[in-house]
């Protein structure tokens, strides 16, 4: 009977921007969810890897967000591995990414790849990923934290939970890609669908419990209202008024820049 694979959490610092990726290691080979965002990340990211010893045998990407496939070419660099993710997630990785060259090249220079790489296997809702003993099963969300999200869990320990942007713990986030009626869903269903006592791996923070889909449901219904509160004639002011307000309920400044770039997309027009 083949053993549960082992997760180690590799928890990227680059740019400003801590975001985890995880190493499932199997008996003979890992297998990495998400890739991080910056060369320097993703390039420790693999030394990770290498470092256990043991042949990367694929990389699932979980949502179409940079901080989560900017590192892929360097943790792929050299191999012919396959890369994983729902056609949804594949289709707007590719859409969106000269997007991504124009607003990240600016703020991160040179640790912004300049080539990426894509995910080049597309997945259906449901279907199981068998790498060598490690066998990663696949949900299709679309769209909610970012424009095409997914979830992927260990078929044989449906407890361990690769959870993506779903539910951050406890940092701030982003907001501004404005799907948050279907995140707000997506947090529904899975608090309906995942198995009680089942461990999330997040995209941002630590392991934590079902709980923090309490907890994102709250920062996100807390942000909607501060922008809807706030007083729009002095764009300013209002702005300020919504960055306290999500300082009160989350006294962290971890990834507070995520937040604040959420505020004009959503803000009424003035
Ligand atoms: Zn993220």
């Amino acid at each position: 009977m083949a053993s549960t694979p082992l997760v180690h959490r590799f928890g990227a610092t680059g740019a400003g921007t801590p975001v985890n990726a995880y190493i499932v290691e199997g008996a003979s080979g890992v297998a990495v969810v998400d890739a991080t965002l910056t060369v320097s990340d993703g390039r420790a990211l693999r030394e990770r890897v290498d470092a256990l010893g043991k042949p990367l045998l694929g990389v699932v990407v979980t949502h179409a967000h940079p901080d989560h496939y900017g590192g892929l070419a360097e943790l792929v660099a050299g191999l012919d591995v396959p890369v994983f993710a729902t056609a949804g997630v594949a289709a707007v990785i590719r859409r969106d990414d000269p997007v991504k060259e124009q607003s990240l090249r600016p703020m991160f220079g040179d640790e912004w790849a300049a080539e990426r790489a894509f995910p080049d296997t597309t997945v259906a809702d449901g279907e199981v990923v068998a790498l060598d003993g490690i066998r990663l099963a696949v949900t299709d969300l679309g769209p909610g934290e970012s424009p095409h999200d997914s979830l992927w869990s260990l078929a044989d320990a449906p407890a361990t939970v690769f959870s993506a942007d779903v539910a951050y713990d406890r940092r701030h986030c982003y907001l501004a890609d404005g799907f948050h009626e279907q995140w707000l869903a997506n947090i529904a269903r899975l608090r309906a669908e995942l198995p009680a006592g089942a461990t999330l791996h997040p995209g941002h923070g630590e392991p934590c419990g079902l709980e923090v889909l309490d907890w994102q449901e709250r920062y996100i219904h807390t942000f909607l209202d501060a922008i809807e509160r706030a007083g729009w004639d002095d764009a300013d002011a209002a702005r300020q008024a919504v960055v306290e307000r999500m300082r009160d309920y989350l006294p962290s400044g971890e990834l507070q820049f995520l937040m604040e770039l959420s505020i004009r997309p959503l803000a009424p027009a003035v």
